[in-house]
């Protein structure tokens, strides 16, 4: 098999207690906890869903055409500019790209795995190199997007 199987059959119970779906704020909505630390480029999570060709809010690109959706933790994860951890689509594995502590927010950046998002957004992730405005990797900034880019830049 050359691509991603069409229902993934990662072990989910091997990682069940490392992470946990918490709700951030009322306008950041649901996020991943880690439960436990992580050392960098440790495998945080394995995750195993359902594939298809429909985008929703809380699916993940896996291929050109792919998503998958149904998952544990990942559907959940915050986006974050400068992100702690990174997605693998192929393994589907989520690894942490820094040192994480128990109790941090676990956040990817939606752009490295998504040609499309299910909805654009203004970002308040706070780091350095923060985009702004968030999109897919292969779209650019709609009308609210290109009116909150102009807001931003007057300031
Ligand atoms: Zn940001």
């Amino acid at each position: 098999m050359t691509s991603a199987p069409d229902r993934a059959t990662a072990r989910q119970d091997d990682d069940d207690e490392a992470l946990e779906v918490v709700r951030l704020d009322e306008l950041r909505g649901l996020g991943v906890r880690a439960r436990r630390a992580f050392p960098a480029g440790d495998v945080i999570h394995r995750f195993a869903g359902v594939v298809s060709e429909t985008l929703c809010q809380h699916s993940l690109q896996v291929d050109a055409s792919r998503h998958i959706s149904g998952t544990r933790y990942i559907g959940y994860l915050s986006h974050g500019c400068d992100p702690n951890a990174r997605l693998d689509m192929t393994g589907f594995t989520l690894a942490a790209l820094r040192d994480i502590k128990a109790g941090d927010i676990v956040t990817v950046d939606y752009a490295a795995t998504e040609d499309r998002l299910h909805r654009q957004f203004a970002c308040r992730c706070a780091a350095p190199a923060c985009r702004g405005w968030i999109t897919g990797r292969d779209e650019r900034p709609n009308a609210e997007g290109e009116q909150w880019l102009a807001t931003r830049d007057v300031r």
